[in-house]
């Protein structure tokens, strides 16, 4: 069985993002996610919207961007996915120092199948965005490297997600900023223990395949630690439109193959069962 959990279907690039929501969620649009994905024998699709996208996380953090972004309603977003499609509901939160209470507080009120972890800032800063750029004031990059990876290390312990997203979401830029020099393994250490611990589900995400960096997230040194840690594996792509669906899902059965992965994380009610790929 394949899955792609972490899926979008509200684009980045809506013109306005307050129409945004009218136009994402509707039964025809999920219906496109689903015919596409039954074509690329897709049968497990779940979507998991950024939380930030919703008014409701403004209770959680106030940053710059999410005040920017949060214009549509939790609610009205996890009603729409239970009561108008066959999917599964999830949401991708942030991992936020010092909000860890707030952010746990609004997962607990939906009764999501999965929660998506994902470490996007560093402080204030993010590893993925242009406007508030983490490269703009870093000179080191094995400090942002180093900061990075222990945060998404609590990510996985602070047992609020179910996911671990893109876990090296840092290298997504690729040469277009600096990059650490020598064997990275001394970074993915930092996550190892509470990845480890937690039993959280490590993403594989075809994404960066679709990023400056060109690899799929993580990279192979990486997730052959997490396996010898024992952490289940979940499969995605990260789509924001339909056609993203699945996408480079070839290279990363590939990888999964070759690192002897047989079996993918299902989930439902935030309950992880193992399903064999097939
Ligand atoms: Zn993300
Ligand atoms: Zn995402």
């Amino acid at each position: 069985m394949l899955t792609d959990y972490h899926v979008h279907l509200r684009p980045d690039d809506y013109a306005d993002p307050a129409t945004a929501a009218e136009r994402a969620f509707t039964a025809e649009n999920a219906e496109r996610y689903r015919t596409v994905a039954s074509e690329r024998g897709i049968d497990e699709l779940g979507v998991s919207e950024h939380i930030y996208r919703f008014a409701q996380a403004l209770d959680v953090w106030r940053h710059p961007f999410w005040r920017e972004q949060a214009v549509d309603d939790l609610d009205a977003y996890s009603a729409f996915v239970r009561d108008e499609t066959d999917l599964r509901l999830g949401i991708e939160a942030d991992f936020v120092v010092g909000a860890e209470d707030r952010m746990a507080t609004l997962l607990e009120a939906h009764d999501w199948d999965y929660v998506v972890g994902s470490v996007h800032f560093v402080r204030d800063e993010a590893v993925d965005h242009e406007d508030y750029d983490v490269w703009e004031s870093a000179r080191d990059p094995d400090a942002v490297w180093r900061r990075y990876f222990t945060l998404l290390g609590e990510a996985a312990r602070s047992g609020m997600f179910d996911i671990l997203a893109h876990p090296d979401l840092v290298k997504m830029w690729g040469e277009r900023r600096p990059r650490p020099d020598g064997d990275l393994r001394r970074f993915y250490d930092l996550a190892m223990e509470g990845i480890a611990e937690s039993g959280i589900a490590v993403e594989v995400s075809t994404a960066g395949l679709r990023k400056p960096v060109g690899e799929i997230y993580p990279a192979r040194p990486f997730l052959e630690m997490c396996l010898d840690a024992g952490s289940p594996i979940a499969l995605s792509s990260d789509a924001h439109v339909p056609d993203q669906l699945g996408y480079g899902y070839e290279q990363a059965m590939e990888l999964l193959d070759d690192l002897g992965v047989r079996e993918l994380s299902v989930f439902e009610r935030r309950t992880r069962r193992m399903e064999p790929i097939g």
